[in-house]
């Protein structure tokens, strides 16, 4: 028997805009990835997240950068508002990590959020709150320092089943942790706390670290004493890579990759298969190395334009630069098991 059609309706806009963040916003460590990168867009030099019940019940980032203005508080949590992108063409030389103005409207979307927030400026700071896009009341004076704080609260409390599809807090917990480790060993020269609401910080790094050390800081130091590092700029296919390695002796039983990409984190299955492959011929079976590396691009050459959930990158030139890579892992863990028989020999 055939069924009479449906009936097609427009969806009411706060629907469509709730499905949409959605699929930006998908679990708590999502939304703290674009959260520290606005935080680090503002220049900050400390950032702390606070945390409670994976996130869900509370997710809470505070920084030291440059604030946002007083002037800006009504719009800013508004879909495609921006302080950094004006023009399409800007987009394939963008410096900063947030170009779309996406990241607190679909916050607002899915979560009571609010803001905190003092630039240098202003005598006093500024407080609001947000939702579905839209400022509740005007932004309120309050006292406080320079920089931002960003509070989200009841994440998904609008999406209750995309709530009961996520992980314990325990593990939403893990993966929050996961995404601030990786920024924070990129980024040496910030500061990073994280911690359980009223608990000790769980992970802990100083401003102005090594890179060296913040690994050795969040990762153990079995990891770090087993590092090499080297560095190389590839003229012809224009990319400069820093690099941080275990040394064959070191074997664990999960691979570690941290893979930015003009200082961007994000996955590339395509150049991790190409390392593991390398290490394939040094370590035993089931036994993995652990690896930081940093590419940076000309910004024409890697497409940002992407889904800010598509964590997967493409960039021109992808296999041979991938080759050249490999080719340099595999040049510096030779340099090393040498070296090895070398000592082992006298
Ligand atoms: P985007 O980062 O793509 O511009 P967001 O929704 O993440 O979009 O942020 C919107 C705007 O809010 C940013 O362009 C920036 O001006 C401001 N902003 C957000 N977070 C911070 C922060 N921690 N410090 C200063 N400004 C911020
Ligand atoms: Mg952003």
């Amino acid at each position: 028997m055939v069924g009479e059609p449906g009936v097609i309706k427009k969806l009411d806009q706060v629907v469509v805009n709730r499905i949409a963040a959605g699929e930006i916003i998908q679990r708590p460590a999502n939304a703290l990835k674009e959260l520290l990168e606005n935080s680090l867009d503002a220049k900050s030099s400390h950032i702390q997240v606070n945390v409670k019940s994976g996130g869900l019940k509370l997710l809470q980032i505070q920084d030291n950068g440059t604030g946002i203005r007083k002037e800006d508080l009504a719009i800013v949590c508004e879909r495609f508002t921006t302080s950094k992108l004006s023009k399409f063409e800007d987009l394939t030389e963008i410096a900063t990590f947030g170009f779309r103005g996406e990241a607190l409207a679909s916050i607002s979307h899915v979560a009571h959020l609010s803001i905190q927030t003092k630039t240098a400026s202003e005598k006093c700071g500024y407080k609001a709150s947000y939702s579905d896009g839209k400022l509740l009341d005007a932004a309120k004076p309050c006292a406080g320092n320079q920089g931002t704080i960003i509070t989200i609260e009841d994440l998904f409390y609008t999406m209750p089943q995309r709530r009961q599809a996520l992980k314990s807090p325990a593990e939403e917990f893990q993966k929050i942790s996961d995404v601030l480790a990786k920024y924070a060993v990129h980024n040496p020269q910030v500061a990073f706390v994280l911690r359980k609401q009223g608990e000790q910080p769980t992970l802990k790094t100083q401003a102005c670290s090594s890179r060296t050390e913040n690994i050795r800081a969040i990762y153990g130091g079995a990891v770090a004493k087993e590092l090499m590092e080297f560095s190389h700029k590839d003229e012809m296919f224009r990319f400069e890579l820093q690099c941080q390695l275990t040394q064959v002796n070191y074997a664990a039983k999960k691979s570690t990759l941290l893979l930015f990409i003009n200082h961007r984190l994000v996955e590339s299955p395509a150049l991790k298969a190409a390392i593991d492959g390398v290490y394939t011929t040094y370590l035993p079976r089931g036994q993995h190395p652990f690896v930081y590396m940093s590419l940076v691009m000309p910004p024409q050459n890697l497409d940002v334009n992407v889904h800010p959930t598509k964590h997967e990158v493409h960039f021109l030139y992808q296999d041979e630069i991938i080759e050249r890579i490999k080719l340099q892992v595999e040049a510096k863990l030779l340099g090393s098991n040498a070296t090895r028989s070398f000592y082992k020999q006298l």
